[in-house]
């Protein structure tokens, strides 16, 4: 028999769980894109945005998905010939130096493994050493959604000012916005992306790139972009049409500005920061357990520097691609894929899957994630050892009395 009937669970890293309000938020009419409801509501989501990502700077919205959103950020800061520095923790970093590479600018990747983070002395040491000041950006992925590591913005800042560079600091934001604590002025952030539909809760289909003063100046003194990622127009509000270069993503926006209620005013930003930690340190708890019995291990073993919304983990191949079948098949629940560790023809490729806890997800799915991968690994007969869904659990009780009120 199967137990899936019922509703299902989609537990990828991205796109994440979409709010019921949000997706009702899109069921409606066209509405007028010239005047009306939708200009002031954008107006609202701009402010909403800065308040998301910590900055007085600007944010623009592009019709695009994160790799639209990478390309927009490098077309306005990167010009052919500048050399940018790619902090690699993953697959991801490696994206988005290519999209760099493809636009004329000239990627040097320091890679740092798929296991760790960002080691900040490293980058300062290259940074000393660029004594023309060649290097025109430095660029990192905050959490490399298929590693699921978690490298720290502040320390790559620290890093560049302790050597004295002019380098620009450029972050992929995509899994970490409304999910992790992010400051992005405090932290010295240049240029932030982001994307929808992860932590913003959100269809696929809009990308983000915040701004701030120093970014733009480089932009105005620079070739510039085509007009179609140029960022300056789409953000001057007296001058709404170019907001989009063209017809507004009406339902998204009626979408997005749904989940930026529910984020910055029902629950509150930091709120649900602490939220998505700690549902990761319940889905830790059980990994904990399974990682005693040798059934499943971490991909990062420093707690300290794994993400808040996704848990990247290995098995002994074939079993991370056995476990997702069972869970899709059995009882209703989808895993992510191993992405970026091995090829999809390497045997190796069956031992890597991720859980993904980000977005509108509370402790029951949670819960629940760890019971069905607690009851795959009895069906397929693999020792997990014991208490690892009950040490998951003592995690959320712990978490809920040391803070009742959010
Ligand atoms: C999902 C993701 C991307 C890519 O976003 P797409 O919308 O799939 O293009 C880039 N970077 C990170 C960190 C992501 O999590």
């Amino acid at each position: 028999m199967t137990l899936s009937h019922g509703r299902h669970y989609l537990a990828i890293p991205g796109p994440s769980v979409i709010p019921d309000s949000v997706l009702s938020a899109m069921h409606r009419p066209a509405p007028n894109i010239y005047e009306g409801e939708l200009i002031s509501l954008t107006g609202r989501i701009l402010s909403d945005l800065k308040r998301v990502a910590g900055t007085t700077g600007d944010v623009a919205i592009y019709i695009a998905n994160g790799h639209g959103a990478w390309e927009a950020a490098a077309a306005n800061v990167i010009a052919p010939g500048d050399e940018v520095l790619v902090l690699a923790t993953g697959p991801f970093a490696l994206g988005w130096a290519e999209i760099v590479r493809r636009l004329g600018g000239r990627p040097r990747i320091v890679d740092f493994g798929r296991q760790g983070p960002i080691d900040a002395e490293r980058v300062k040491d290259i940074l000393a050493r660029d004594r023309d000041r060649a290097i025109r950006a430095v660029m990192m992925v905050h959490v490399d959604t298929a590693t699921s590591i978690r490298s720290e913005p502040a320390r790559v800042r620290a890093a560049i000012d302790a050597a004295g560079h002019p380098a620009l600091l450029l972050v992929d934001g995509i899994a970490s916005v409304g999910i992790e604590a992010l400051h992005m002025d405090a932290e010295g952030i240049d240029v932030l992306v982001g994307a929808s539909q992860k932590g913003l809760m959100t269809p696929p289909g809009l990308g983000l790139v915040w701004f701030g003063e120093r970014a733009e100046e480089k932009r105005s003194n620079g070739p510039a972009p085509s007009a179609y990622w140029d960022w300056r127009p789409r953000t001057r509000p007296e001058a709404y049409y170019q907001h989009f270069c063209g017809t507004a993503p009406t339902h998204h926006l009626f979408a997005l500005a749904e989940a930026l209620r529910l984020l910055l005013e029902e629950q509150g930003l930091e709120a649900a920061w602490a939220r998505h930690a700690a549902l990761a340190r319940a889905v830790w708890a059980a990994v904990d357990c399974w990682d005693e019995a040798g059934a499943i291990a971490f991909n990062v073993p420093d707690a300290a520097a794994r993400a808040h919304g996704v848990t990247a983990l290995r098995m002994a191949p074939p079993f991370a691609t056995r476990l997702r079948e069972w869970l899709a098949d059995n009882v209703g629940v989808t895993l992510g894929i191993g992405l970026g560790m091995a090829a999809p023809d390497d045997p190796a490729w069956h031992g890597f899957f991720r859980i993904g806890h980000m977005g509108h997800v509370n402790a029951h799915m949670v819960l629940g994630v760890l019971g069905a991968i607690e009851a795959a690994l009895a069906a397929l007969g693999i020792d997990r050892g014991e208490g690892a869904v009950a040490a998951a659990a003592k995690v959320i009780a712990e978490a809920v009395e040391a803070a009742p009120t959010s």
